[in-house]
Parts: structure tokens; C-alpha cells; sequence
């Protein structure tokens, strides 16, 4: 759980509810997972909107009465924060909100932009003044600087000109608009509580609220509700499907369906292709917790290889990724994960992780594993070597701290110790999770982060065009 790349967002949003901030408390608080430093809610009464922005948890500062009381309206808009364009400073909170030349408007947006310089600096010359270092901030001026008449139409000409990765939800004074980048490579689903629409990144967040799913937001579509109920249409030309493979293996939720999946049993899969790729003598298989438990148990059962619980989590510890430096990440480690050593002792042990970013934890967690009396550690990773940066909504290190981009499994396995270290093949990837090979021509999904193929453009890391004004970060 640390020493990982860095979920992106959460976004959600409910129309038509007596408590809509209530339950969008509750809808954010499912998606926690997906961001952990600041959140945020907006509603609207058809009159008045109301706002509360806060540091850390959902649950730490979105649960008393006085907040819900201050949240009032029959519709809300929701975001959970990671950072991963812009600074940790309030100013960056979400959603974003302004007065445009048609009202209220508010929006919260789960993935990353690629051409914000260029729009950004293009925006500032004409004028525009910014008030945070988010990419999603851009959306908000496109759609106030639109010439076109009705708030959709604004959208959608300001969609039209920003690329990248995009999940959005929109507030307004009549209802809520959902929109999906063409590619859909950030997930977001609608669901349904008795007259109430809902919005969010995981179906998991309208089960705690007890909706039903209805369908997944396709790629490029834009879904209004309003008083006239909901509408669907593709304003947006539909490119070819790049959902985030990292999505089932280790962001989402793993109780959540994407796509018609279940992240569970996607899981599963992998380490049952893991264990028809890779075959090990050992005792006991055993996941990092809590990350590598599907993969595990998939392995287990293909393998026949026992499957025991030889690391105990600690749940009470914060997620200690937020902080940013070696000694904290290490010392953390400790505090999270104890072997069990009366599994362990004297046993041939098979590890299994979701994936290795810099190595730094797994080698700490090998070597808890061998103090605990292991014979022989294996580690086996229910992904294929992280060998590049994502730039589509994932904090990821540069290339350069990614372990498997310098080093082989052989010299991985040496530096951290390990008897060996072996991942899932790309192709097993997606035999697990798509049932058909990859499509080397045109892959079924983003692995950018795999295999150095970005499948949309990278304007601002490719082009010349640099912010106008550096930002301390
Ligand atoms: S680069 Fe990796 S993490 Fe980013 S969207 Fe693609 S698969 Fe997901």
C-alpha cells in the first residue's frame, strides 16, 4: 500500500436527493481510496449554492451536523483529492466552481489534461486570470470564454479543445452534467436511488448509498439530468477504447465493477495466468496485503500451492505515501506490516504484490519475511514491470526512480534481496482481464505505464510550450 503509484481522484454527484450532501459524504467517503489529501462538496438548491472544502479524510471533516447543515440543496457534486497536477495548497481544492454569464457552476474532474500549458498560456495572454495550478481550472474558462448560447453547448466547445484524461461531473443551478473523455480511460458510472441520479468514479460508491447501477458513462458521451430526466448524447467523436489497465490491477476498488468486470475477480484472474506463466516449488503463497490478496489467491488455486495470511496489516495506521520522503516510507513499513513468523518459519514463501514502483518497500518486506525464518522468498508481481510514468491522472515517479526501468527481474530480485522476482507477461495481463490477446496494432487498453506506448498525445511533455509562470512547488 505504499511505495505505490498515487490514485488519482474521486469524483461523484447526486441529483434530485433530500440529503444530497449527505450522501455524497458517503458516496466520497467509498471512494477514499482514490485520493486522501483534501475533498471537497458543492450543492445547489435552485438557488444558492454551498461549499465545504477540507484537508484529509471524508470522514474526519464531512460528518457533523453542522456541515451538512451548511451543505444544503437537492443536488451535489463531490471530489476526493490526490494531487497530481497542481500544487497542495487550498486554492487547488475541488470541485472548482464560478459565476459564468449563466449562472452557478461547479466542477469536479478525475484524470489529467495533456495540452494545459498551451490552452493555459493561450487563456492568460487573452486575459484570464487563474487561480490555482489545476489543469481541470482551464475547463472552467473555455466554458466562460465559449461564444455559444445554452451552458451545453459551451461544454462541449470547451471539451472539444482540451485533450487528455478526463471523468467530469458539472453542478448547475438546473442539474448535473457528467461527460467521459473519448478514449474513457478514467472510469464513471450512473446509478440510480429512487428519483435520484448519481454519478461517481466506482460503483462502489452507490452501493453504500444503496443505488442501483445502471450503466457506465461510455467514452465520449455526455449525460445531462435534469427536471426533464436524464439525457445521453455523443458530442464527442468516440476513439478507440483506452481504459486504465492500472484500474483493475491495483486503483479501484476492488468490490467495484468497470466495464461489466469485477475488479475482484479480475484480480484473481491475473494471478491465476500469473501461476500458468510462472511455476515456483514453495510451501506457501502469500499476499502483500492488502493489494496482492486477489492476485494471491488466484495464484493459490491455479498453483495448488498453499495460501496463508503470512503478513498481518495494521489498519490503524494513516496511508503513509502522502509523505514524501525515504525514511518516513521505510520506517512506515514497520508500522504496517508484521510477518506472521509461526506461518513462515522454515517455509519456501511465494510473496505476491500488485506491482513494484521503486523497490524500496519490497525490499524492507523481503526481509521481513526472511527475519521471520523463510527458507526461500520469491516475489511474484500481478503486473508487468512499471517501466514508465503515467500522465493521464496517476502520480507516478519520474522514469529514472522506476526500478524496472533500469533493472532486469534478475537484478531486482538482487537489490532487494529476494530469491527471484518474476511478473505477469503483458499478454497474460490481458488474457486475465479481457479474455483475448492484446492488440498489438491497437491495445484494448492504456498500459502506457508497461510499455512506453502512449495512446493520446502528450502535448505539453512533447511540445515546446511551457507554463508562462513556474509555480514553487
Ligand atoms: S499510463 Fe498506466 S496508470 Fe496511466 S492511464 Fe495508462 S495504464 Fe493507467
Amino acid at each position: 500500500m505504499f511505495d505505490k503509484l498515487k490514485e488519482e481522484c474521486g469524483i461523484f454527484a447526486i441529483y434530485n436527493s433530500e440529503d444530497a450532501a449527505t450522501k455524497a459524504a458517503l458516496g466520497l467517503h467509498a471512494l477514499q481510496h482514490r485520493g486522501q489529501e483534501a475533498a471537497g462538496i458543492v450543492t445547489m438548491d435552485g438557488e444558492c449554492f454551498s461549499t465545504h472544502f477540507a484537508d484529509g479524510l471524508v470522514s474526519d471533516n464531512f460528518t457533523s451536523q453542522e456541515v451538512v447543515d451548511k451543505l444544503c440543496g437537492n443536488s451535489a457534486i463531490g471530489h476526493v483529492r490526490y494531487s497530481t497536477i497542481g500544487k497542495k495548497t487550498a486554492q487547488n481544492f475541488q470541485p472548482i466552481y464560478a459565476e459564468l454569464s449563466l449562472g452557478f457552476f461547479a466542477l469536479a474532474h478525475n484524470g489529467n489534461l495533456t495540452n494545459t500549458n498551451k490552452i493555459r498560456n493561450c487563456l492568460i495572454k487573452k486575459g484570464s486570470i487563474f487561480q490555482s495550478t489545476m489543469d481541470s481550472e482551464i475547463i472552467i474558462h473555455l466554458i466562460a470564454l465559449s461564444q455559444k448560447s445554452t451552458l451545453s453547448e459551451k461544454i462541449i466547445d470547451a471539451v472539444l479543445q482540451i485533450e487528455g484524461a478526463y471523468s467530469l461531473v458539472m453542478l448547475h443551478k438546473d442539474g448535473i452534467i457528467a461527460i467521459r473523455d473519448p478514449y474513457g480511460v478514467r472510469p464513471l458510472v450512473i446509478g440510480k436511488l429512487g428519483d435520484s441520479y448519481i454519478f461517481a468514479s466506482e460503483s462502489c460508491a452507490l452501493d453504500i448509498i444503496g443505488a442501483k447501477f445502471i450503466r457506465d458513462v461510455k467514452a465520449g458521451e455526455m449525460v445531462t439530468v435534469d427536471e426533464n430526466g436524464i439525457n445521453s448524447s455523443q458530442p464527442f467523436a468516440k476513439k478507440p477504447s483506452k481504459f486504465c489497465i492500472f484500474e483493475y490491477i491495483y486503483f479501484a476498488r476492488p468490490d467495484s465493477n468497470i466495464d461489466g468486470k469485477n475488479v475482484y475477480e479480475m484480480r484473481k484472474n491475473i494471478g491465476i495466468e500469473l501461476a500458468k506463466e510462472v511455476k515456483i516449488d514453495a510451501d506457501i503463497v502469500v499476499p502483500v496485503p492488502d493489494s496482492g490478496v486477489p492476485a494471491a489467491i488466484g495464484y493459490a488455486s491455479e498453483s495448488k500451492i498453499p495460501f496463508e495470511l503470512g503478513i498481518i496489516r495494521n489498519h490503524y495506521v494513516g496511508r503513509t505515501f502522502i509523505e514524501p520522503t525515504d525514511n518516513i516510507r521505510n520506517f512506515g513499513v514497520k508500522l504496517k506490516h508484521n510477518a506472521n513468523s509461526s506461518t513462515i518459519k522454515g517455509k519456501k514463501v511465494i510473496l505476491v504484490d500488485d506491482s513494484i514502483v521503486r523497490g524500496t518497500t519490497s525490499k524492507k518486506i523481503v526481509q521481513m519475511i526472511r527475519d521471520a525464518g523463510a527458507t526461500k522468498v520469491y516475489l511474484l508481481i500481478a503486473s508487468p514491470p512499471t517501466i514508465s510514468p503515467c500522465f493521464y491522472g496517476v502520480d507516478t515517479p519520474d522514469k529514472n526512480q522506476l526500478i524496472a526501468a533500469k533493472k532486469s527481474p534478475q537484478e531486482i530480485a538482487k537489490i532487494i534481496g529476494a530469491d527471484g522476482v518474476f511478473y505477469v507477461s503483458i499478454s497474460s495481463l490481458y488474457k486475465a482481464i479481457n479474455k483475448e490477446s492484446r492488440n498489438n496494432e491497437n491495445p484494448q487498453y492504456c498500459d502506457a505505464c508497461f510499455t512506453d506506448e502512449y495512446p493520446i498525445p502528450l502535448v505539453d511533455k512533447d511540445g515546446s510550450e511551457l507554463p508562462l509562470f513556474n509555480f514553487r512547488k
